[in-house]
Order: C-alpha cells, then sequence, then structure tokens
C-alpha cells in the first residue's frame, strides 16, 4: 500500500500522527516552520523507532523502510498537489489553523482533517474551499499507544469523506468513533468534565490528589485517574478547553480557581515538572 500524508505541525501530536502513518505504508511529508522544533522531532522520530526495534515490535529493515518512507519540509509550499490526506496539527488557535487549513486545501487533498481537540469544525470550514473533503481527525497522546481516533462531521462534511476517514483509521490501526460536531466532542467534554470535578474535591480537602485518582482507578477502572490524566495533558491545556466548554455550555464548565492558579504560577504537569504531581525522568512521583 502506498500513498501521500501531510502532517502539519511536528509537535507533540504531528509527529506522533507522521510517525503511525509512516508505520502503515503511506509516504509522509510532515511540514513544520520552526527550524529547531523540526530538528528536535527528527530526532525524537529516530528514537521512536530505535526504541520499536529494541522492544521487537519493528525489524531494523521495516524501521528503516518507514523512516525512509517520511520527509520534513519547513513549509506547504514545498509539497506536491493532490495529496491523499492532510492533517493539521498546528496550536490550538482558531486564526492559525484557519490559515494553515486554507493552504493546505489549495493542495486539493483527498481528505483534509484538523486534530482540533476542542474548536467546532464548522468554525474552522469557514470560508475553506471544498469543505465537504474537510472534517475533524482527533488523534490521541500518545499516537502511536492510543486506539482511539474521533471522527468528527461538520455541517460541510460529505457521507464519502467520513466513510473515508473511518476507512482511513482501519489502515493506521486505530479504532474510530464518528460524532456530531459540538464543542468537546464526545471526548474531551466528558474527560474534562471528571478533570474539573476532581480538582474542585482537591480545593475542598476531599482527599488527597493520590486518594482521588486511585480511587477512580481501583474503583472504577480507570487506567489513570482523572488528576494524573491533567497532569500528562498539560493543565493550561485543559483551562483552555474547559474556557471553550463554559462559553458553549454555561458555567458547569467553569474552570475551577485552583486550576486558574496552578495555570498562573506555571504548574502545568508532567511538561513543567509539577503539577498535581512532581515529575522528573523517571515519571510521576
Ligand atoms: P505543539 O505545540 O506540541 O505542536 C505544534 C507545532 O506546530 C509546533 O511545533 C509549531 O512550531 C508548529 N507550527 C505552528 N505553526 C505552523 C505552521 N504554520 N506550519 C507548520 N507548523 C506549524 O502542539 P500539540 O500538543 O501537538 O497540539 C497540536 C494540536 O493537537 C492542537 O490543536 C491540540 O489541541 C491538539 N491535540 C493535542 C493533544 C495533546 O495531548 N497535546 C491531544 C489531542 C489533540
Amino acid at each position: 500500500m502506498s500513498g501521500r500524508f501531510v502532517v502539519v505541525g511536528a509537535g507533540t501530536m504531528g509527529l506522533g500522527i507522521a510517525y503511525v502513518a509512516a508505520g502503515a505504508g503511506y509516504r509522509v511529508e510532515l511540514v513544520e516552520v520552526d527550524p529547531g522544533r523540526a530538528t528536535a522531532a527528527g530526532a525524537r522520530l529516530g528514537e521512536l523507532w530505535e526504541r520499536a526495534v529494541q522492544r521487537g515490535k519493528l525489524t531494523a529493515d521495516a524501521a528503516a523502510a518507514n523512516r525512509e518512507r517520511l520527509t520534513l519540509r519547513p513549509s506547504l509550499g514545498e509539497v506536491a498537489p493532490e495529496p491523499d490526506v492532510v492533517v493539521e496539527a498546528v496550536p490550538e488557535r482558531l486564526d492559525l489553523k484557519r490559515a494553515v487549513l486554507r493552504d493546505a486545501a489549495a493542495l486539493r487533498p483527498a481528505l483534509l482533517g484538523s486534530n482540533t481537540s476542542s474548536i467546532a469544525i464548522a468554525e474552522l470550514a469557514a470560508g475553506l474551499d471544498r469543505p465537504e473533503r474537510f472534517l475533524g481527525l482527533h488523534f490521541f497522546n500518545p499516537v502511536w499507544a492510543m486506539a482511539l481516533l474521533e471522527v468528527v462531521v461538520g455541517p460541510a462534511t460529505a457521507d464519502e469523506t467520513t466513510a473515508a476517514a473511518v476507512a482511513l483509521a482501519g489502515r493506521l490501526g486505530k479504532d474510530p468513533v464518528v460524532v456530531r460536531d459540538m464543542p468537546g466532542f464526545a471526548t474531551s467534554r466528558l474527560g474534562v468534565t471528571l478533570g474539573l470535578e476532581a480538582i474542585r474535591m482537591v480545593a475542598d480537602g476531599v482527599a488527597s490528589p493520590a486518594d482521588i485518582d486511585k480511587a477512580m482507578v481501583l474503583g472504577y477502572r480507570h487506567p489513570v485517574g482523572p488528576l494524573e490524566l491533567t497532569d500528562l495533558v498539560g493543565l493550561d491545556v485543559r483551562l483552555d478547553i474547559a474556557r471553550t466548554l463554559q462559553a458553549a455550555y454555561g458555567d458547569r464548565f467553569a474552570p475551577p480557581p485552583l486550576l486558574e492558579k496552578m495555570v498562573a504560577e506555571g504548574k502545568l504537569g508532567r511538561k513543567s515538572g509539577q503539577g498535581f504531581y512532581h515529575w522528573d525522568e523517571g515519571g510521576r512521583r
């Protein structure tokens, strides 16, 4: 199987999507405007392939073939027209995503997706060329380990496009859910509800973060507790999503003052070394 797959943005999500697409046999072009980020992404991808070989998940030949199928590009202008798939994974800002999607649509891809975690597909599609080819392709972090692909169908998305996205999920080894274009989709809306309530419980002194998480892991069989998950996602990311959902659904999604305070103090979770837990190279402390 071949085909051309373009990913825009080589951050946490973009490099994961590119890694999985190369593993599925696509020729991948990973577009990153920041040269430092591009170098870091290339190094990280190299580590991922090396680790897959060490763990026996890939043969050395397969890893080398995947690596050969992936090319880093400094801009969309260097990508040839009519790729099979383009997925944007640039930061969660409406104006930036719209600009990137407009440039991506000019390449006339068969399928155009956004990895947004909270912005409505209808808003991203406004003014877009061929909006019937566009939808949300919401991958989860880390992309190579998480089975879910949330396919978000916008008001202008054609049925054939949704069917193509479901088929793409299968090729990438993902299990899709198809959801209507409502803020927070099916995942962020529920996941953030639990996270915000857990933060209010910490503020109320109900129990320690570790015991609140333990209660959900042992009592409800969640693989990780809501506070540890908030640390993994990033407190700043969750705060942004809470604000988006508050604007859409009202104060039941109002960010708890403790979350706002922690973000203001730079306690962003794993990425900053401190959130509800302390983090270092060895993981959660
Ligand atoms: P990130 O900040 O790690 O990466 C974004 C990358 O895009 C950066 O490297 C940046 O330099 C690059 N970029 C910016 N403008 C660009 C442009 N015009 N062309 C090419 N590259 C450009 O962000 P992330 O965490 O990977 O998130 C990306 C998207 O995925 C966001 O919409 C986010 O909401 C969503 N998302 C994130 C997660 C998560 O856990 N981090 C999970 C699901 C979805």
